[in-house]
């Protein structure tokens, strides 16, 4: 096993990483920028090393600052986190070269699922299910495209093949749109990503997002650790996830899971990674496969009891698989809503300093979190300050106790969306559960006024 690990990312995974390791005797280099410099989890590592001013491209996507500061700290293993340089194939590949252990597939796997388009090709391979749509990239022939969109049929979506985090994709209904769309999505593309290349998909019109949790080791070895329901999204970027997916039966999930297993097994892929899937009708569609942890893990660590960043860590030390599929037992409920520092009416970022921050406790809640009283929320990263789960020997129960424990929670200074989470809590269609990918954006555009349940505290 490694002695010490630097850990080269920011926020709550950076912590959630350090305290996996503490627990397993591991020693901790956190990198951190300046904007970081004073947070608490930075001080709370072994060693901490600064490397750059407060621009992610800057710091905490500067490939040689963060191998340099695993030489000097002698390191033995990085591990990236989500974001940042996680799903980065040369990265890993660097790190590779320059003797340490990446804490997650190899290179060639990034890579693979980095594309979009080889990504569902190898899926289609190994035979998990995805979603109907051209035959790799789309051509330039304009007649072509007509005819790959006639015959996948309207309305269809047209997506960048290095798209990711909800950007590079428009939905086509009418012919009469069709090449333009693909036009301004291949220049966007190509601006955005580096690569101009789109494909073309049936657009599903009322699906879920379903997808199911993997780890997989370098000797060959793949178990599934169920399904996360992850379909409260806004501008498709997740909001809120739960465990397991209410109402779909047990029988499908077994066979996608058992899918998704044996293509890590024929890939060779080495870590924990997520197979993200469209539910609608009773049939699984492979959209992109993630090769990384995710931010909504928790809730599979809640119903599994095994800790996925921990896991990783094996993996990658060489280890054999610790758990057997048949010692992945399935118990309970939970939920996780991901607070942001934004506006819970406009969603503009609210970064400043927390003048009080009091987090919820009791039965069944997990609150991951780098932020307290007194810390400053940077303005130069993403929103995200933390996440709340609630777990519960049942769906009802979890839901209880999330209700519970957003009425404790206060976060003075900055504006959060913990109103927005406290109205969902309380909403009818989430409490019935199987709600589909639009209707965060529906409830949001029929009630503008939304979130209600707002208390003092909240306004500042
Ligand atoms: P990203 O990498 O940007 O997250 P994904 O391919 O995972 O892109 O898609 C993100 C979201 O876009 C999905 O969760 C879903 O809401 C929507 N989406 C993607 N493909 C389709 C499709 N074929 N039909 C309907 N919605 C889709």
């Amino acid at each position: 096993m490694f002695e010490k690990i630097l850990i080269a990312n920011r926020g709550e995974i950076a912590l959630r990483i350090q305290r996996a390791c503490r627990e397993m005797g591991i020693k901790t280099v956190v990198v951190h920028s300046e904007a970081d410099r004073e947070a608490k989890y930075v001080k709370l590592a072994d060693e901490s090393v600064c490397i750059g001013p407060a621009p992610s491209t800057l710091s905490y996507l500067s490939m040689p600052a963060i191998i340099s500061a695993a030489e000097v700290t002698d390191a033995q293993a990085i591990h990236p986190g989500y974001g940042f340089l996680s799903e980065n194939a040369d990265f890993a590949e660097r790190v590779e070269q320059s003797g340490f252990v990446f804490i997650g597939p190899r290179s060639e796997s990034i890579r693979l699922m980095g594309d979009k388009v080889s990504a569902k090709q190898a899926m289609i391979k190994a035979g998990v299910p995805c979603v109907p749509g051209s035959d790799g990239a789309l051509p330039d022939d304009p007649k072509e495209i007509v005819q790959t969109a006639r015959r996948v049929g309207y309305p269809v979506i047209i997506k960048a093949a290095g798209g990711g985090g909800g950007r590079g994709m428009r939905v086509v209904h009418t012919e009469a749109a069709l090449l333009n769309a693909v036009t301004m999505t291949k220049t966007e593309a190509g601006a955005a990503f580096g690569n101009p290349e789109v494909y073309m998909e049936k657009f599903l019109e009322n699906p879920r997002h379903v997808e199911i949790q993997v780890l997989s080791d370098s000797h060959g070895n793949a178990i599934w650790l169920g399904e996360r329901d992850c379909s409260m999204q806004r501008r498709h970027q997740k909001v809120l996830e739960e465990a397991p997916a209410p109402d779909i039966p047990r029988k499908i999930i077994e066979k996608v899971g058992e899918r998704c297993a044996e293509a890590c097994r024929k890939m060779g892929y080495r870590g924990a990674g997520t197979f993200e899937f469209l539910y609608e009708n009773g049939e699984f569609y492979f959209i992109e496969m993630n090769t990384r942890v995710q931010v909504e893990h928790p809730v599979t660590e809640m119903i599994t009891g095994i800790d996925i960043v921990q896991e990783q860590i094996h993996i990658a030390a060489g280890e054999v698989l610790r758990f057997k599929q048949r010692d992945v037992i399935f118990r309970g409920h939970a939920i996780e809503c991901r607070i942001n520092a934004e506006d819970p009416f406009k969603f503009i970022p609210s970064p400043g300093k927390i003048t009080s921050w009091h987090v919820p406790g009791g039965p069944g809640i997990r609150v991951d979190s780098h932020a307290y009283d007194g810390y400053f929320v940077p303005p130069h990263y993403d929103s995200m300050i933390g996440k709340v789960i609630a777990y519960g020997a049942t769906r009802d129960q979890a839901i209880r106790r999330m209700q519970i424990a957003l009425s404790e929670m206060v976060v003075e200074g900055i504006q959060t969306n913990i109103p927005l989470h406290r109205e969902l809590m309380i909403d009818a269609r989430f409490i019935e559960g199987g709600t589909n990918i639009h209707y965060l954006e529906h409830k949001l555009a029929e009630k503008p006024d939304l979130p209600k349940a707002t208390t003092k505290s909240d306004k500042k």
